[in-house]
């Protein structure tokens, strides 16, 4: 019997394993237990979709860690940036990159992306069920059997499971394929947050709440250690601090509390040396002794923040830069280049825009997205122990991750047909 190719998840990967896995001919069958596909992509880049990025394959791979960008590097070849920009362009998505490289629809917005995947599925004859969450997986000697979903058993040789991470639980989320994979034989590497805010205690005063930071370098020690910087605007919320910077360092912040304390400190001037940056303040203080170190440092932070920065380092926000001592000032511009933002209380898995974690990647062929482990089987997207920077990589790995899975799974099958025609 010519069982379906069934592909669980809806998004990124699963839609792009689906179309490919289609065109070829083969019976496909995509099972998403949303009532829509792609919600993730239709909350991506705020609504706006970061597609892809741009630049050479080499550039897109060098985004990751040494192991991910290993993994990556065959599917990466196979379906590249340009690969998914010309699929959206020849249905009528045009899209520019940023000044940071980072690739959006140029007139529309991620549902327009969506619009353009949904009718590639429904061109290619991709036979898609919404409301269909899949409860378990059947497998014998090592081999897929089928699936069961809304207790109706569906018996394919050929499953693809494309069912995201753990974080945003409320997109359908809820990682189901790293208890299937496991239960599988799969090893799964352990799950983090990746890409999140963090909540640092003692609580930031409510009065920041808002703030944005420009430009500033933010930082996390560990045991005496940096173990995590990036450069880029931080956003103080009402339990810590968001925005890119934020975002970017949280997988090692997260890595890291399982053992030791973080803190986290903010660097204002990360393009300057603390000689220069020192030097530079007593300049402007000099170019304007009669105003006080609070109007001062009005110019070179948020001014709602100033005074909380004084009454921190021991300096009055009256001060008037004549009196201002060589040691204050010495002790500002430390703190300029070193602010410390409290202790990391928690780095939450579900706030992630992606799960750091999940099936180990020596299990799964870079080449074809097989299983290692079980027959029939084939992962891809974010379900795999792969988590890249913002910037549109986490989802073109899903798109390429996706098309090399759905390629191998409709080869196997149109070759397991054949050798039945032959018997
Ligand atoms: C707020 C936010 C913004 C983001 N912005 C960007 C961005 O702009 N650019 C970028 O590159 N990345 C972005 N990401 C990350 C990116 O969206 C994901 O890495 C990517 O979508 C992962 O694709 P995927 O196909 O592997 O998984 P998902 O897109 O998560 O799809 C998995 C699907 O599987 C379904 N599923 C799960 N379990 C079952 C089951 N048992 N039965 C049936 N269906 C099931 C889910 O409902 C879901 O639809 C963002 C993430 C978030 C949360």
């Amino acid at each position: 019997m010519k069982t379906p190719i069934i592909v669980i998840g809806a998004g990124g990967a699963g839609i792009i394993a689906a179309w490919k896995a289609a065109l070829s001919g083969a019976p496909v069958r995509l099972l998403e237990k949303n009532t829509r596909p792609g919600v993730k992509i239709l909350i991506s880049g705020g609504g706006k979709c970061n597609i892809t990025h741009t630049g050479t394959i080499e550039e897109v791979l060098n985004a990751f860690s040494v192991g991910e960008r290993r993994f990556l590097k065959p599917s990466v070849h196979r379906f590249s940036n340009a690969d998914i920009l010309e699929l959206l362009r020849n249905e009528g998505i045009s899209t520019y990159a940023r000044p940071n490289g980072r690739v959006f629809p140029e007139h529309g917005t991620a549902r327009d992306v969506m619009r353009a995947l949904h009718s590639i599925l429904e061109r290619a004859g991709v036979e898609f069920r919404l409301q269909s969450r899949v409860e378990r997986i059947i497998q014998k000697d090592r081999s897929i059997r089928g699936v069961v979903v809304n207790s109706e058993e569906i018996p394919t040789n050929h499953l693809i499971i494309a069912t995201g991470g753990k974080s945003y639980p409320k997109t359908g989320t809820t990682g189901d394929g790293y208890a299937w994979a496991k239960e599988l034989g799969h090893s799964i590497v352990p799950l983090r947050a990746a890409l999140a805010p963090m909540a640092v205690m003692p609580a930031l005063p409510r009065e920041w709440q808002g703030i944005a930071l420009r430009g500033c370098r933010l930082f996390a020690v560990a045991a005496g250690r940096r173990i995590a910087s990036w450069d880029d605007d931080v956003l103080f919320t009402h339990e810590g601090v968001s925005g890119p910077a934020a975002l970017e360092v949280s997988r090692s912040v997260a890595a890291s509390l399982e053992s030791d304390e973080v803190e986290l400190f903010i660097d204002f001037f990360p393009d300057k040396e603390f000689a220069t940056l020192d030097d530079d303040l007593n300049a402007y203080v000099q170019s304007q002794r009669q105003k006080t170190i609070g109007t001062l440092l009005d110019a070179w932070m948020p001014n709602r923040l100033v005074e909380w920065f004084l009454v921190r380092i021991g300096v009055s926000a009256l001060t008037r830069g004549i009196v201002l001592s060589r040691d204050d000032r010495r002790a500002i511009a430390h703190a300029l280049k070193e602010w410390s933002l409290g202790m990391v209380s928690d780095v939450p898995l579900e706030r992630g825009e992606v799960t750091a974690g999940g099936v180990a990647l020596r299990e799964v062929d870079p080449r074809s997205m097989r299983s290692r482990i079980v027959r029939g089987l084939y992962l891809c997207g974010e379900v795999l122990d792969i988590a890249g920077p913002i910037g549109g990589y986490n989802l073109q790995a899903a798109f390429s991750t996706g098309f090399v899975a759905g390629e191998s799974a409709a080869a196997d099958w149109h070759a397991e047909v054949e050798a039945a025609q032959d018997d």
